[in-house]
């Protein structure tokens, strides 16, 4: 077990919290497809006029807002998956364990600081991550 009983609990948590959070948004967006607004965002209705164009642009945002939500919910599953099968908490580059504050802070995280600076730096240089 790399990690601790109650930090097991508390990555638990919060991935079943995040996974709740993020599939009532995808939920209130695709139900609430009519002339009112999703409250999505606090400061969606922000500066915006009765009549302020809402149309292509915000259908094209959509797509891509749908799209990161998509790609989140798949790292939330595979972080549930992980620390159910005791796997998680444990970079999946060098097998190092990750520091608990960095699970914590980012609880889909795979990799540890250093594998993660790397990764970066190699996606940055248009290289692909080399084992
Ligand atoms: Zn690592």
């Amino acid at each position: 077990m790399p990690i601790s009983a109650e930090l097991h609990e508390e990555l638990g948590k919060r991935l079943r919290q995040s996974r709740e959070a993020l599939t009532a948004t995808i939920r209130a967006r695709t139900d609430g497809d009519t002339d009112d607004r999703p409250a999505i965002s606090p400061n969606a209705h922000m500066g915006q006029n009765d009549d302020a164009p809402a149309g292509e642009m915000l259908s094209h945002n959509e797509e891509h807002l749908a799209e990161h939500e998509s790609n989140m919910l798949h790292d939330i599953d595979a972080a549930i998956g992980r620390l159910e099968s005791g796997g998680i908490g444990v970079c999946v580059v060098c097998g190092c364990e990750i520091p608990e504050a960095r699970l914590l802070a980012t609880p889909t995280v795979q990799t540890c600081v250093q594998c993660q600076e790397r990764i970066e730096k190699e996606q940055h240089t248009g290289r692909g991550p080399t084992l």
